[in-house]
């Protein structure tokens, strides 16, 4: 089947007479459990939840492995670290991957005292440091440079070097690339970007080729409590329905920006794997089946960025990305990402892409140095 009709099915319990076809949110912290619980399905709310279960079925079938469901993106990726990482292991990741996943490996886990190397993801430059490594993790494209690296070659690199692979594919969603077929062991996200898209929850999830490692996720998720609300849950398996369709929208009207803002003098750095001239563009067309409505650029300096994000009427100024609605950022008003001061990470939305590429250059126009 293709994506459209997998998404609008992916995960639904069989039509039963007289239920709806997406079942409603179960909230419940204890369930009724008389005498010996073993065997008993849903005992407690934090060890397992019917809306999670549904949900992860159905991230299961778009990522080709058993789907875990966190409380967050941040709450997914600590899972990973957590099960995966000893003290004197070695982790190699992205110099450019989220800052935050960076902060949480080189604050916490290396006082925990994990050895935390760092690459650039252009040229697949984390191949030299796999020497030794227990898990490479990836993050392609990243967040904010939009770089891509070769999944199916460092995660052969990596495997040859006895490493776990790591996906973070959170600006691709499963729609835009699949790393698990690629030859990655894990894949993370958070889902409070594209893969919902309505900018009204915060979720995450890892799925896995191997039975045995999801099993020790769903067991961190139960310690560690990291565990998602119901509703959040089902709000975002509804929205997971209209995943192709907004991820088709937002690609289209992201080439279309890229494309505007590639053609004009005033801007710099455009970055957008879609773009036929980006550096990325191959590599990105080898293993992605969509390019995603995430892009970046650079304005001549702060004031610049600041007139412009001032300028647009339908680009909304928020950080995150990948919902329905256009926003952009100038980063480095956040620090820790080594980006100029006239640095904007831009995600199109689901608008009528001549309206966003009619409004993007009368900001431009307006607030041209
Ligand atoms: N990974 C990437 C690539 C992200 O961009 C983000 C958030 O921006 C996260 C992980 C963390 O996700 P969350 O904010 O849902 O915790």
């Amino acid at each position: 089947m293709f994506d459209a009709t997998r998404v609008v099915r992916a995960g639904l319990p069989p039509p039963r007479q007289g239920e709806p076809f997406l079942p409603g949110p179960v909230l419940a912290a204890p369930y009724h459990l008389s005498g010996d619980p073993a065997g008993v399905p849903y005992t407690y709310g934090r060890f397992q939840n019917p809306t999670w279960a549904h949900f992860e079925n159905a991230l299961g079938e778009l990522e080709g492995g058993p789907a875990i469901v966190f409380a967050s993106g941040m709450a997914a990726v600590t899972a990973v670290f957590g099960v995966v990482l000893r003290p004197g292991d070695v982790v190699v990741l992205p110099s450019d991957a989220y800052y935050t996943t960076r902060r949480l490996a080189s604050d916490y886990f290396a006082a925990m005292g994990v050895q935390v190397r760092m690459a650039p993801t252009a040229g697949d430059a984390q191949r030299d440091c796999l020497d030794g490594a227990r898990l490479l993790w990836l993050e392609t494209p990243s967040n904010p440079q939009l770089d891509v690296c070769d999944i199916a070659a460092l995660a052969a690199a990596a495997h040859a070097a006895g490493a776990l692979v790591a996906v973070d594919n959170t600006t691709a969603t499963p729609l835009g690339q699949r790393p698990l077929a690629l030859g990655a062991d894990l894949v993370v996200a958070s889902d409070t970007k594209a893969l919902t898209g309505h900018a009204d929850l915060l979720l995450g999830h890892v799925a896995a080729r191997d039975a045995g490692l999801v099993e020790r996720l769903r067991l961190w998720r139960t310690q560690t409590g990291a565990v998602p609300g119901p509703m959040e849950v089902w709000l975002a398996h509804r929205s997971l329905a209209t995943l192709e369709l907004r991820l088709s929208r937002q690609s289209e009207n992201a080439l279309a920006i890229a494309e505007l803002l590639a053609a004009r003098p005033d801007v710099a750095g455009v970055r957008y794997p879609g773009l036929p001239h980006d550096s990325a563009h191959e590599v990105a067309t080898r293993q992605m089946q969509r390019y995603g409505g995430v892009l970046r650029f650079v304005l001549t300096d702060r004031p610049h960025a600041e007139r412009f994000l001032g300028a647009c009427r339908l680009v909304s100024e928020a950080t995150s990305f990948g919902g329905i609605h256009t926003t952009a950022e100038r980063r480095a008003r956040w620090g820790g990402d080594a980006v100029p001061e006239g640095f904007i990470r831009m995600s199109a939305g689901c608008e009528d892409g001549r309206d966003l590429v009619a409004d993007i250059a009368q900001a431009l126009d307006q607030a041209r140095p």
